[in-house]
């Protein structure tokens, strides 16, 4: 049974093809536009919209796009599930295509057919997975099968471009070239560097709390960028609660954002993470 499993999963491509690398051109040009703000003048207020993106962003990728689509660790009504899937696609992320991979990543982490692991080399790891989904669609998509029945993140799916370019327009509109790039175009890296940190950091090193069949590792110094992220060997240990940081001292503020939400009623079932798992003492 396993054997007929692994061979329906590819392994992941190392070659780009015209697709990724036209996006990986456009990744190159966004690290353009905040240097060429440099030269033509910024202000104060585009420095603090990149800011306040970034904050959105990393709720939107820690809470919505990792674990809500990819771990499903607490429940929500349809309407504020879009509005998530919106969230994520102001940084181009797309919640199938993402819980796809990464739950192809959770199930063969740091093995050949892992996209995110280290071991494929820095670079694809850094900047080939985030423009490769490394896996044909169906595959994707038999991994986020629980969320191709909703027509509304399936058109997000196939037209993932639409929202940030939305956001994008709106952003020069009312800030001019200098919000649209620092603003709009600065948090975009910062997130996306964030998010190949992660991949790539949490995947290597020493420090292991728990024993886990993948080389995940914690890292404070990833978890303090990207708000919780970065606790990530905890994460592997237990992949489905809606908590990184399973210790009051391991600052998490995307589980405490969702924690403020479930007194709204907007989120509920928030999954936290019982004792005999946080002390080891999982079967
Ligand atoms: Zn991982
Ligand atoms: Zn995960």
């Amino acid at each position: 049974m396993s054997q007929t499993l692994t061979s329906f999963i590819a392994q992941p491509k190392k070659r780009l093809n015209s697709r990724q690398i036209t996006f990986l051109i456009f990744v190159v040009c966004l690290h353009t536009l905040p240097v060429v703000a440099i030269f033509t003048g910024m202000r104060m207020v585009d420095g603090l919209v990149c800011i306040g993106f970034s904050l959105v962003y990393a709720f939107g990728l820690g809470g919505c796009l990792h674990r809500y689509f990819a771990h499903r660790a607490f429940k929500t009504s349809r309407v504020f599930q879009f509005f998530m899937c919106l969230l994520t696609g102001m940084t181009f992320g797309d919640p199938i295509w993402f819980a796809g991979k990464h739950r192809i990543h959770h199930k063969y982490s740091d093995t050949t057919r892992d996209v995110h692991s280290p071991k494929q080399g820095f670079w694809f790891c850094w900047f080939g997975s985030v423009a490769d989904e490394g896996y044909p669609e169906s595959e994707i998509l038999k991994h986020a099968a629980d969320f191709t029945c909703f027509p509304e993140l399936m058109w997000m799916h196939r037209n993932y471009w639409v929202t940030p370019l939305v956001v994008g327009i709106i952003t020069f509109l009312i800030g001019g070239f200098s919000m649209f790039a620092v603003g709009y175009g600065g948090s975009i890296i910062i997130a996306l560097h964030g998010a190949s940190g992660i991949n790539y950091f949490c995947h290597k090193g020493r420090n292991r709390r728990y024993e886990t069949s993948d080389g995940s590792t914690n890292s404070w110094v990833m978890a303090l960028i990207t708000f919780g992220e970065g606790w990530h060997n905890n994460h592997h240990h237990y992949p489905n609660t809606a908590r990184a940081g399973f210790f009051w001292w391991e600052w998490d503020p995307v589980f405490y954002t969702l924690k403020v939400l479930s007194w709204t009623g907007m989120v509920w079932d928030v999954r936290g993470v019982p004792a005999r798992v946080k002390y080891n003492l999982i079967e």
